[in-house]
């Protein structure tokens, strides 16, 4: 069989979203990845029951509603529909009380009391630029910022959010501070940060603009419509196959990598320059994420019944309590009340319910490499906030961060960001060079979550690596149209 112009290593959202891009622009891919099935982060299979699939990996999409890849991909018309929750998230308090994101930016302020008229000047702002605010934090992140006004916008919020002093001077009531600090935790480090505070601008103006979507069926069905696109372009993927060397690639005249600076160091070792080689070692991998799922024969018990609407829940108690959690995981000592994350995808998604059976995923923040079987940690979690929990539930799997990097080398340590989201490493990652994707190596490129912007499901990481490939080594300077049933891209 002969190869194809272009090899892609990984399977994930950014190794497909590369592999649509190179094939759109008419060139023909070979994809290999290790597991039996395609998608890395977007996995959804059956761990219990037959009938029911739990999302392994990512189950909520923000950012694939919003990123530039998606936009132009266009999901929606692939037959993936995103579900949207009326409350995209909820962050419950112990007490009863919960602080509630709705789709609609009126209501949340109404919500929130005194602090509402403070989220409406935070939020509304980014909601009217927010294309721009989208482009701008999911882009290459070199270069000077194409649109000067999203990007004031951001740097004042990042500024006023990202440091304790001011950050917990924003807002005044428990609801207010712990809503905006559940979403800054996704960013998965120290609280608060400048990085962290990107994040909950990214990702909470995004709940009152595109929402965050739960696709039906899983989130397997956005791997699927992207592995279709790449065939009907003549690519070709090869499943259960592990590249442990460049050399197993030869006959491609491209190589693009979804992997992680370890993962690129133990199959081109020998062949890098040892300067750069030595800036990979240096790569620094983030706190890891314990996972557990759940098969419960009822919805959760939450003592707050509004927050059974929320399509995530965010479990950690108020602000204080979240800076202090995030920032000791990301320290490394490990807590027996960690940052917890939540959702239910059949409170949007009846199709996920069998025989009165439904999925619950969780996970929580721990320790890089942390060995702890996380079913009990994050059970005991939930329970505070929704008692009786424990009896709903009729099977439990437990994924500790240490086993993930088993399951995908990618998250080294358990780290699902394939690296920290620190301030350097969100502007240099995975190197600090001004092409982040090229590699010294003739040809070979990086294109996963290690590379910017960063983790998350939106594909731009594989979008714009494969762009750098087209200019450089096709001379293509144009944007290949992946709108579907277009034509594909001459030149
Ligand atoms: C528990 C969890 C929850 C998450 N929740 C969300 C969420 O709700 N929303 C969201 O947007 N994001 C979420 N994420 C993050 C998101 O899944 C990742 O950021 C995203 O999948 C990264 O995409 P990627 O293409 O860079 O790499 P990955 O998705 O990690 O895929 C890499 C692929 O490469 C393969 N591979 C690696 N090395 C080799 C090799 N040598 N040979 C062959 N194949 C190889 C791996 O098997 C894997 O399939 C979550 C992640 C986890 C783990």
């Amino acid at each position: 069989m002969s190869r194809g112009d272009v090899a892609v290593v990984g399977t994930g959202p950014n190794g497909l979203a590369a592999a649509v891009t190179m094939g759109r622009a008419g060139l023909t891919v070979d994809m290999y990845e290790a597991a039996d099935t395609v998608g890395g982060g977007l996995r959804t299979q059956p761990l219990f029951d037959s009938e029911i699939g739990h999302d392994l990996c990512s189950a909520v999409h923000p950012l694939a509603a919003a990123s530039r890849f998606f936009r132009e991909f266009d999901l929606a018309s692939r037959g993936v529909e995103l579900l949207q929750p009326e409350i995209p998230y909820a962050h419950p308090f112990e007490d009863g009380r919960a602080a509630l994101a709705f789709r609609d930016l009126d209501a949340t302020c109404e919500r929130l009391g005194a602090d509402g008229p403070r989220w409406h000047r935070l939020m509304a702002p980014l909601m009217a630029r927010s294309s721009h605010v989208v482009d701008l934090l999911l882009s290459g992140q070199r270069g000077v910022p194409p649109d000067m006004r999203a990007a004031l916008l951001l740097l004042v919020r990042a500024l006023a959010h990202g440091n304790r002093l001011t950050a917990t001077a924003r807002f005044t009531t428990d609801e207010g501070r712990a809503l905006l600090t559940g979403v800054a935790a996704h960013a998965v480090g120290r609280l608060p940060s400048l990085g962290a505070a990107a994040v909950a601008m990214l990702l909470g103006h995004l709940a009152h603009v595109t929402g965050w979507g739960v696709p039906r069926g899983g989130s397997a069905r956005i791997a699927d419509a992207m592995a279709a696109e790449i065939a009907v372009n003549g690519g070709r993927i090869h499943t259960g196959v592990e590249i442990r060397s460049l050399t197993e690639l030869r006959g491609h005249r491209v190589v693009l990598l979804d992997v992680s600076p370890r993962g690129f160091l133990s199959i081109a070792a020998e062949s890098l320059p040892r300067s750069y080689a030595r800036q990979l070692a240096c790569f620094r991998y983030g706190p890891g994420a314990a996972k557990a799922d759940f098969l419960l024969c009822e919805p959760v018990p939450w003592i707050n019944p509004e927050t059974a609407r929320a399509g995530t829940v965010h479990l950690g108690g108020d602000q204080a309590r979240l800076f202090r959690q995030e920032t000791l995981t990301a320290r490394g000592v490990p807590s027996d009340e960690p940052f917890v994350l939540v959702v239910d995808p059949a409170s949007v998604d009846t199709s996920r319910i069998r025989g009165g059976k439904r999925p619950l995923w969780a996970y929580a923040h721990v320790p890089n490499g942390d060995t702890r079987d996380p079913v009990d940690l994050i059970r005991r979690s939930i329970e505070r906030y929704a008692p009786g929990f424990g009896d709903t539930i009729v099977a439990a799997h437990g994924m500790p961060a240490a086993e993930y990097e088993r399951y995908n080398p990618n998250y080294v340590g358990g780290d699902i960001g394939s690296g920290a989201m620190t301030l350097y490493q969100s502007l240099a990652r995975p190197v600090p060079r001004f092409d982040p994707y090229r590699t010294p190596l003739p040809g070979v490129y990086m294109c996963s979550s290690s590379t910017p912007p960063g983790p998350g499901v939106h594909g731009m990481c594989g979008y714009l690596a494969a762009r750098s490939v087209l200019r450089r080594e096709y001379g293509y300077d144009g944007t290949p149209d992946l709108a579907p049933g277009t034509a594909l891209s001459a030149w």
